[in-house]
This record gives structure tokens, C-alpha cells and sequence, in this order.
């Protein structure tokens, strides 16, 4: 399943982002390392497409795409040199697809900050730091490794240089994702900067509110994307019904909870996608990645999809709605019978034909 780890500071808020993103109660305590072992969180990605399906289909049941995220242990100065919880820890997000780091920006003299002041940029540098000493560290043992493999003819050179390469971005304090090194050779390592990023800021409610200060913390990490939340406010909203949800969003200057954005940048950065297929049982969302072929997304569903497909027939969700039913929208002209080198469209709603 493609995962989003999540990392930052102790006592950034974590803990509490998590409980809402789970709507487990992990234990959010006051205290440096009360994180330790690494969970797995599942959130839905909101698509309002699936009602509106469901309504058209009559179906029983809305299943809507999911992404995963892992809680990991806060990172302290140090912790690549096995300080705080040590290099173990950050194992958990080499198999990751993307990090998202929670950063502090609320306020409270009551949470203990480890590094004494609230100062995102400095936080944001120090887990950074890690994260390259971490990668460093990785490319070390592998380049030993690489080199002797290379000596017995065990191994291609061109992934001996591509390491190399890397090493010496890293040694330069360039995050490998804002580097030109070409990490397909050696991308078996896991290394963690050249993952895609996103930045969670935790913030007080009067941040959240104010577009300037927003625009501001923004800036310091474009191009990579940053979500604001208020992990306070996320966790009280997961109790709420929508209406009251809603209401507590809308007097925070929100459209969205938090989580909801964060699922969604996570699912862009990721570079993913879904199709929907309906019917009177279920409508659903499927995930997949841009570009991925008709056959290659009948495969989420079932192996024997993709082993045995024939052809998909396709209608836009816009043709469908506009439409309102498959039988018309197949007597208008807007289903469309597409072949194995079909690219799939961002709302597609699918049937697929195979053998079996
Ligand atoms: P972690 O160490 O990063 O997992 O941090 P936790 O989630 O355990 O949070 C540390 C402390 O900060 C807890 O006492 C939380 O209740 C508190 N906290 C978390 N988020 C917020 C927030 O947005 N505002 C305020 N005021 N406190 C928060």
C-alpha cells in the first residue's frame, strides 16, 4: 500500500494529528519521546463524485479511496547518530512514499518545546539535518558495499557513481529531491530526502485565520506543499457529526478539516489518481497512478483484470451526471469502448470486459 510517514519534532503534535487521523486515542503526552512505536493510519480521500454516483447507481455502499500514513517517532538533533531514539527509528519511513513533517507553530507555555523556542524554520532545518545525516550515513555502508561488488564484477558501475553522486549532494547539505541526481539506480535504499515532501504546520486557530502568516510559512518550503491544521481542533472535529463539524470549520475560516486536505495533497504528491466503477452493491474509488494504462488500473481490482482484459468502457463522471444514467449516456454518444493503450482520466467511471 503506498504510505505517508510522518515525522517532526517531539512535542510538535504528532501524536494528537494521528489519534485524529486514526480516530484511535494513541496516548498524547506532554513529554519528549512518548512516540515510539510506529502505527498505521488509514484516512479516506474525500470525493464527493461517489454520492452523487451512489445516488445515480442506488448503491448500498460508498467505499471511497484511502491513503495511509505512519506515525513515527519524533526526531531530535541527533537522532541519526542514534541520540533521543536513534537511527532505528527512521528504518520505519525508508519504505514510505512520501514524508509529511509536522512542524510547531501553536503557542503554549504548558507543551515543552525541545529545543526551548518556537521557531519553524529552525525546526524544519534541524529534521532536515537528520534526515541528510541519515541518508549520508546510509550511502556510506552501501558505497562500501557498492565498491567491493563493483571489484568482483557484481555490480554495475553506473550505480557505484550514481551513490557517489548523491554522497556528495548530501555533503553539500542538498536535500537529494532538490538535487538533479538521477536515484533510480539506487533507489533500493530508501533514501529519505529524495522522497517527495509535504509540510504539516500545527498553528493556533489565529494563524489559521491569517493569510499573510500563511503565505509567509508557505514560502519557506515551496515548492513542496504545506498543510495548515490546528491538531487540537482536528481531533475535537472527529467527534463532531457534519453539522457541527461544519460549523466549528467554518468559525476556524476553514472549508475542510485539516486531515481532509492533507489526504488530498498527500494523494497529488504521491502523484495518484482514482476511477470510480458503480453499480447497485457499491460505487467505488480506485487508486492508481498518473498515466497508468487501462489494463494496468483493471489489475487494482482483481490480477485476473489485467490478465484477461478486453476492453473498458468508459464515461466521464461530468458525461454521466449531465447524462444522468449509463443507458443514456451510451445512447447519446458518451461511452466510449477503450483498448489496452487507453490512459485513464482523473473520474473515469469504468466497466471493465475480460476472460477469465
Ligand atoms: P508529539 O510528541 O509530536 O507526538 O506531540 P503530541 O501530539 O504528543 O503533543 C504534545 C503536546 O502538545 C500535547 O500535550 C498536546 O495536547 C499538545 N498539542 C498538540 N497539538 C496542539 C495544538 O495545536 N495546540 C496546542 N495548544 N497544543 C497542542
Amino acid at each position: 500500500a503506498l504510505t505517508i510517514g510522518i515525522v517532526g519534532l517531539p512535542n510538535v503534535g504528532k501524536s494528537t494529528l494521528f489519534n485524529a487521523l486514526t480516530k484511535n486515542t494513541v496516548l498524547a503526552a506532554n513529554y519528549p519521546f512518548a512516540t515510539i512505536e510506529p502505527n498505521i493510519g488509514v484516512v479516506n480521500l474525500p470525493d464527493p463524485r461517489l454520492e452523487t454516483l451512489a445516488g445515480i447507481f442506488g448503491s448500498e455502499r460508498i467505499l471511497p479511496a484511502t491513503v495511509s500514513f505512519v506515525d513515527i517517532a519524533g526526531i531530535v538533533k541527533g537522532a541519526s547518530e542514534g541520540e533521543g531514539l536513534g537511527n532505528k527509528f527512521l528504518a520505519n519511513i525508508r519504505e514510505a512514499d512520501a514524508i509529511a513533517q509536522v512542524v510547531r507553530g501553536f503557542e503554549d507555555s504548558d507543551v515543552v518545546h525541545v529545543e526551548g523556542v518556537v521557531d519553524p524554520k529552525n525546526d524544519m532545518e534541524t529534521i532536515n539535518a537528520e534526515l541528510i545525516l541519515a541518508d549520508l550515513e546510509t550511502l556510506e555502508r552501501a558505497i562500501t558495499r557498492y565498491e567491493k561488488e563493483v571489484r568482483g564484477k557484481k555490480l554495475d558501475p553506473s550505480v557505484l557513481a550514481a551513490a557517489k553522486e548523491a554522497q556528495e549532494e548530501l555533503q553539500r547539505g542538498t536535500p537529494l529531491s532538490a538535487s538533479k541526481v538521477d536515484i533510480a539506480p539506487i533507489a533500493e535504499l530508501g533514501l529519505l530526502t529524495a522522497k517527495p515532501f509535504i509540510y504539516v504546520f500545527n498553528v493556533d486557530e489565529a494563524v489559521l485565520t491569517d493569510a499573510a502568516k500563511k503565505a509567509e510559512l508557505a514560502a519557506l518550503v515551496a515548492p513542496a506543499e504545506a498543510v495548515f491544521l490546528d491538531a487540537k481542533i482536528e481531533s475535537e472535529l472527529i467527534d463532531l457529526d457534519p453539522d457541527d463539524a461544519a460549523e466549528l470549520l467554518a468559525s476556524t475560516g476553514q472549508d475542510e478539516s485539516g486531515l481532509d486536505q492533507l489526504a488530498r495533497v498527500g494523494f497529488d504528491t504521491l502523484g495518484l489518481q482514482t476511477y470510480l466503477t458503480a453499480g447497485p452493491k457499491e460505487s467505488r474509488a480506485w487508486t492508481i497512478r498518473k498515466g497508468w494504462k487501462a489494463p494496468q488500473a483493471a489489475g487494482v481490482i482483481h490480477t485476473d483484470f489485467e490478465k484477461g482484459f478486453i476492453k473498458a468502457e468508459v464515461i466521464s463522471f461530468d458525461d454521466l451526471v449531465e447524462t444522468g444514467s449509463v443507458v443514456e449516456a451510451r445512447a447519446k454518444g458518451k461511452a466510449r469502448m477503450e483498448g489496452k493503450d487507453y490512459v485513464m482520466q482523473d473520474g473515469d467511471v469504468v466497466e471493465f470486459r475480460f476472460n477469465v
